[in-house]
């Protein structure tokens, strides 16, 4: 069998970072220091480059740019490669794991994301544990030679994980991430163990098609008691802005408030598209089923159904970006899963 080639692409990150002998703190390390660090990379039996955007950032300065340039990465190197390993910081790893999912259309080859919760430099770090079996399952392929899992993921702990359905549950603990609802695709022990009934795979005959059109123009809207019009109305009134995310309650719920109602159904007879997402971390959005989710319904909310707040501002920032003033198209998408980053029922 010819060997398998993996491109690490690294960000920085915790994983990447090193502890100044100056300071005490933690900063990221350049590239040789890096290396230095994970030597079993050349005691493997796939070919492994790596390819670092330097500066190396803490994932809190990731931002679209960044998730162009990896995206761009990617495509450059699609047909040089097996598969990809991305190290990133896990603050916002899920972001940029699913900003990937729809930037990378008809993605064939495994795109999978990684970090850790102690730097690579220190003792019982769980980043090289991490690093290796990222390695492993980008490289990974059946007995006809494809890749078992050739989509955009997240490895952490021992899950691989859909980049597009996870969330940073902890920041503390080596099971710092979790798949509320969509299970996981593979687990890794003494083996490592692929649930291929649960894997998207798209159509082998298209060619990989990138998009780097990001628009950024939306809001986060999060209710709680208390919520005041004032403050839901400066939001909706943000100059040039094109979509909301309104974080409502339980299966999709909202006060009843005649105030709220009419500021939301302004904004949306103004163009502006509200989707509704639920704050609770599993479970989905079904509107109608409280009497307190109808107004949402008649105002011309729409259901984000079981889509992650990661997702769902990132799916949004990409259709926006790629279709422009064309509302009821990015509406007629938002309600259709992509790249399975949501369950229609
Ligand atoms: N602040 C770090 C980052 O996201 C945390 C980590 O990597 O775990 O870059």
């Amino acid at each position: 069998m010819a060997t398998q080639k993996v491109l690490i692409i690294s960000t920085g990150g915790t994983i990447s970072m090193v502890k100044d002998k100056k300071t005490g703190a933690l900063r990221p390390a350049d590239f040789e220091e890096f290396k230095s660090f994970i030597p079993e990379l050349g005691a493997t039996d796939i070919d492994v480059e790596l390819h670092p955007i330097v500066p190396f950032i803490d994932s809190s300065d990731v931002d679209p740019d960044m998730w162009s340039q990896l995206a761009q990465t990617v495509y450059d190197n699609y047909d040089k490669y097996d598969g990809f390993v991305i190290l990133h910081g896990t603050d916002t790893m899920a972001y940029s794991a699913s900003a990937l999912s729809f930037m990378l259309e008809n993605l064939n080859k495994p795109v999978v994301f990684t970090g850790s919760q102690l730097p690579i430099g220190v003792p019982r770090s769980d980043a090289r544990e991490n690093l290796q079996t990222a390695i492993e399952i980008a490289a990974a392929i059946d007995e006809d030679g494809d890749a078992i899992v050739p989509e955009v993921t997240i490895f952490f702990e021992d899950r691989l994980f859909r980049g597009n359905r996870t969330t940073k549950k902890n920041a503390e603990h080596f099971f710092a991430f979790k798949s509320y609802n969509y299970p996981h695709l593979a687990q890794a022990g003494v083996h490592i163990h692929y649930f291929p009934h649960v894997i998207f795979y798209c159509d082998k005959r298209q060619p990989l098609r990138l998009h780097t059109a990001i628009d950024r123009n939306i809001a986060i809207l999060k209710l709680y008691p208390g919520i005041t019009k004032q403050m839901v109305h400066a939001i909706l009134h943000i100059k040039g802005l094109r979509a909301v995310v309104l974080e409502s309650y339980g299966a999709g719920n909202a006060p009843s408030a005649k105030w709220l109602y009419k500021e939301l159904k302004d904004a949306v007879d103004k163009d502006i598209i509200i989707v509704n997402k639920t704050q609770c971390m599993a479970g989905s959005v079904e509107m109608g089923r409280y009497q307190t989710s109808i107004n949402l319904l008649n105002a011309g909310v729409i259901s984000g159904h079981d889509i992650t707040t990661e997702a769902l501002v990132t799916k949004l920032m990409y259709l926006l970006g790629g279709l422009g003033t064309d509302t009821p198209r990015v509406k007629e998408l938002l309600e259709q899963s992509i790249c399975g980053e949501m369950t229609i029922e």
